[in-house]
């Protein structure tokens, strides 16, 4: 079902490999953002194609939602139930992300009055030296400390984004890492391999010979050890980066997987619907000055054929360990994915890359294929 996404734009400094759209701003300027993101969801609101979807989750992400004062988060999520068609049960899931320099006990039960049920804390690495390298504003202890407050608010749902493949990063340093993090029970964990984003901090210190980022064949070996350790305390793959307790899945990603429409909101924000993908202004100030004068602060558009659907459906879905079924594909799209893409499916199988599932009815990328996911998907977009 279609989910919600609101962008908080907001973060204490720059990670050092970060190229999000996030701002270092004061708090007049928080005030100002809220009051544009509530003029922002009026006019969403009131478009007859979202007056008839039903949501059925909400993703508040960034930036930092947490470094902004509890009372505008809870006014959003009021808002958002008054405004629009949100699924009324048990499976509503309304998802914050979270870094542990931010986050307080009395924030996150009075977000949970409000609905909150899923926390997702910015951990990163539990490694003071890999955190520094990072540029990280936090330090191991402020990562337990958040888990503690995250427990005692009684929110069972928390998961933990990580970051490997950090210079100077072995298999058993990773591993030992990644236990540490295990230990603290989470039922969801996001696993990214570090990239050297251009422009960033980071990357400038790799190519001033500084710090040595790891070789391919290392950051392979690193991503076999995520996998492995992950398995062996029963954590299920079930996208490329995502591996999750069973049942504890991120609903509101695996829609962006399954080719579900959503809603974005705030700055930067990108939308799903009726076949348009839709960009909000990543420019602060432009996306405020729009709204202030009761405009969309839509910056780019682009309006998906039938068939482009299908091949980004194709690619989406193949990311997400279940794979695509070719009958529920036929039956959405009307297309014949064997048929479509003639012989490249059996030459990816053959090279071990792609695989059917045992009962033949799904077609999922291979252990191999996921390590080379991005040459692979290539292929079929
Ligand atoms: S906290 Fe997240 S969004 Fe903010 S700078 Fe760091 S990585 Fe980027």
């Amino acid at each position: 079902m279609p989910g919600i996404y609101f962008h908080i734009p907001f973060c204490k400094k720059r990670c050092h490999y970060c190229d999000f759209v996030s701002y270092v701003v004061n708090d007049e300027e928080i005030d100002l953002y809220f009051n544009v993101l509530e003029k922002e969801m009026v006019i969403q609101a009131g478009q007859s194609h979202i007056r008839n979807i039903r949501f059925d989750s909400i993703y508040i992400g960034g930036g930092t939602p947490s470094l902004v004062p509890a009372r505008f988060l809870c006014s959003l999520l009021d808002r958002v139930f008054e405004l629009f068609y949100m699924e009324k049960c048990p499976r509503l899931e309304v998802s914050m992300e979270c870094n542990p320099d931010s986050l307080n006990l009395e924030m996150l039960l009075a977000l949970k009055g409000k609905g909150l049920n899923r926390v997702s804390l910015g951990a990163q690495s539990m490694n003071e030296r890999e955190l520094e390298i990072l540029g990280r504003v936090h330090g191991t202890s402020q990562i337990l400390s958040a888990v503690q407050y995250i427990k005692r608010a009684g929110i069972e749902n928390f998961g933990m984004d990580i970051i490997y493949a950090i210079p100077g990063q072995d298999e058993n340093t990773l591993a030992q890492g990644l236990e540490r993090l295990i230990a603290l029970s989470p039922a969801h964990l996001s696993c990214y391999e570090l990239c050297l984003e251009k422009g960033t901090s980071l990357e400038a210190r790799v190519a001033r010979g500084e710090i040595e980022y790891p070789p391919q064949e290392t950051r392979l070996a690193l991503t076999r050890t995520v996998e492995d350790v992950m398995a062996l305390y029963g954590y299920q793959q079930y996208e490329i980066s995502n591996f999750s307790k069973p049942g504890f899945e991120c609903r509101h990603n695996c829609g962006y997987w399954m080719g579900v429409e959503y809603l974005g909101l705030g700055c930067s924000a990108c939308s799903f619907l009726a076949d348009k993908r839709m960009r909000n202004e990543p420019d602060l100030k432009r996306y405020m000055d729009s709204l202030d004068k009761g405009e969309l602060p839509v910056s780019a558009t682009e309006e998906l054929a039938p068939e482009e659907r299908f091949r980004e459906g194709v690619v989406m879905a193949l990311r997400m360990n279940q794979g695509i079924s070719t009958e529920e594909f036929y039956n959405k799209y009307g297309i014949d994915v064997l048929e479509y893409y003639g012989g490249l499916i059996p030459d990816m199988i053959e090279k071990g890359l792609l695989k059917f599932h045992e009962d033949g009815s799904r077609l999922a990328l291979t252990r191999t294929g996921r390590y080379i996911s991005n040459y692979v998907l290539s292929y079929f977009v």
